[in-house]
């Protein structure tokens, strides 16, 4: 299998890139070993930063073109890809200006002597990573790790090989040294070799479950920490004190961006029966007016899908569940064309049994459910194998907590879409996978938190031993 791009807007097939053979990839682990232990362990974690910095400005010079890349590979639109650059440079300066700070020693108040933790890096690490967003998944691993000292080795999608070559360069441009951060044109097979070689210290993917499955089982096999950035269904309440206008426009952007093709796309419509009708009259107007066209041109507003396995999937999948019963509200259908394009669907009268009730759809379907109070919102936003992200509407933001902390997911957004930024934590629970990526929080992950304790002469003879 090749690393192969495809226009989605044109069908034309793009540059496509042979796999590493198992002696290439060899030499990347040895280029990788060795720049951890020879250098980047070696740098302070200010002259680690300072690189990150660099790292970022060279992504905000090449904004257009390593937008374009994205817009190219996988079909979203240009505006939403310049963005995308923007953040993902956001994100460098972000641990270039806060690493030092959280990886700081802490003291542990002790009854004798002293004690501290240390953040050590772990070593080389291994990332699988999807195409919904070719920079921002990296650098949510890669600034990080980067910061803390570890270094990395990359499998991207293989349907967006120059945003991944685009990624390392800019990276590597940026002062990052030989073996630092590679990308890996890997088989699944090479894969589990990857996983399972002892250079290899720590496992991340973001992904499907299916994928995550695979990879988690591979690392716990090796007793490797992995964390898990897995799919989700989000619930998007709203509650009968909502304001129902600004819910409308947060519903269009928090299910049609990227055309839908999002983990944390609001994808459950959860609606108090007092609203439920103005709210779906306005969504369905607005998703209608989505235009599809071309991604590249500024006044598209419809992206097509990543690619027409994804679409047929889609389509498949809203088929089935109009076939359980489900009703079309609006869209249902693959537009004509040589485009990917899916037309912006709601689907209403879900209930327990049809396969669509708890399924992810990965592009532009929103399912729509009345609901007749609080209660019952809040226990059909937890009815769901997945734990992700989700919304509460409401006037009232006491209550809007209240709401919040009974959902069970990894993040609850109120009066907004969620969203993301690099001081905010992101990550689930339940089959939306485990750790989490951005934050404080992020860097934490693959960190040897190291005990150092030391008990001075004065204290030594009152000691008394105790094994653990
Ligand atoms: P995917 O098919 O799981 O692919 C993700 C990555 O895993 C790709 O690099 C893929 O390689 C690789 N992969 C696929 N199957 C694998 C296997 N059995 N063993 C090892 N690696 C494997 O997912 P996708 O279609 O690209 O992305 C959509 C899914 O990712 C959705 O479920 C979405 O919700 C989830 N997602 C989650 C987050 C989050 O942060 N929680 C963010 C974005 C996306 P190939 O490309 O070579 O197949």
């Amino acid at each position: 299998m090749a690393y192969q791009g495809v226009n989605p807007y044109s069908g034309e097939k793009l540059q496509s890139f042979p796999e590493l053979t198992d002696a290439a990839l060899e030499q990347a682990l040895l280029r990788a070993d060795s720049c951890y232990r020879s250098d980047w362990r070696r740098r302070t974690v200010q002259q680690r930063a300072a690189i990150l910095g660099r790292v970022a400005a060279v992504f905000r010079e090449r904004k257009e073109e390593l937008a374009r890349l994205i817009t190219l590979e996988m079909g979203k639109l240009i505006g939403e890809s310049r963005w995308e650059v923007g953040l993902t440079a956001d994100i460098f300066d972000y641990y270039a200006r806060h690493a030092a700070a959280f990886l700081e020693p802490r003291a542990i108040e002790v009854a004798s002597g002293s004690a501290q933790v240390e953040s050590e890096p772990l070593g080389v690490l291994f990332g699988v990573e999807p195409w919904n967003f070719p920079y921002y998944q990296l650098v949510r691993f890669a600034a990080p790790n980067l910061a803390a000292g570890n270094v990395m080795l990359v499998k991207h999608a293989s349907i967006i090989p120059q945003c991944a070559l685009g990624f390392e360069k800019a990276v590597r441009d940026g002062g990052v040294p030989e073996g630092g951060y590679g990308n890996l044109f890997v088989s699944k097979k090479q894969i589990e070799a990857i996983i399972a070689d002892p250079r290899i210290r720590g496992v991340a993917l973001t992904g499907s479950e299916e994928a995550g499955r695979s990879v988690a089982r591979a690392a716990g096999a090796a007793l490797k920490k992995s964390t898990m950035e897995l799919g989700g269904s989000d619930a998007f309440v709203v509650l009968e004190d909502a304001d129902v206008a600004l819910a409308v426009k947060m519903a269009v952007s928090g299910r049609f961006n990227n055309s839908g093709q999002s983990c944390v796309a609001a994808k459950r419509f959860i609606v108090a029966q007092p609203v439920a009708k103005a709210f779906l009259e306005g969504f369905t107007k607005a998703a209608s007016a989505l235009t599809p066209g071309d991604p590249l041109d500024g006044r598209t507003t419809l992206a097509p899908l990543s690619s027409r396995d994804a679409l047929d999937r889609l389509v498949q999948q809203v088929d089935k569940a109009v076939a359980a019963g489900a009703r079309v509200v609006c869209g249902g259908k693959r537009l004509e064309g040589p485009g990917t394009f899916m037309s912006p669907t709601i689907l209403t009268d879900i209930h327990p049994g049809n396969p669509a009730f708890h399924q992810e759809f990965f592009g532009p379907v929103a399912l729509f459910f009345p609901v007749k109070d609080e209660a019952e919102a809040i226990a059909l936003a937890n009815d769901s194998p997945y734990g992700l992200g989700g919304s509460v509407f409401t006037r009232d933001l006491e209550r809007g907590k209240r709401v919040a902390r009974q959902i069970e997911t990894g993040m609850v957004f109120i009066n907004q879409a969620t969203s993301t930024a690099p001081e905010l934590p992101f990550g689930g629970v339940k089959n939306s996978g485990y750790g989490r990526e951005l934050s404080e929080f992020g860097i934490q992950e693959f960190i040897n938190r190291k005990l150092i304790r030391m008990i001075g002469d004065a204290e030594k003879s009152k000691q008394e031993h105790v094994g653990g």
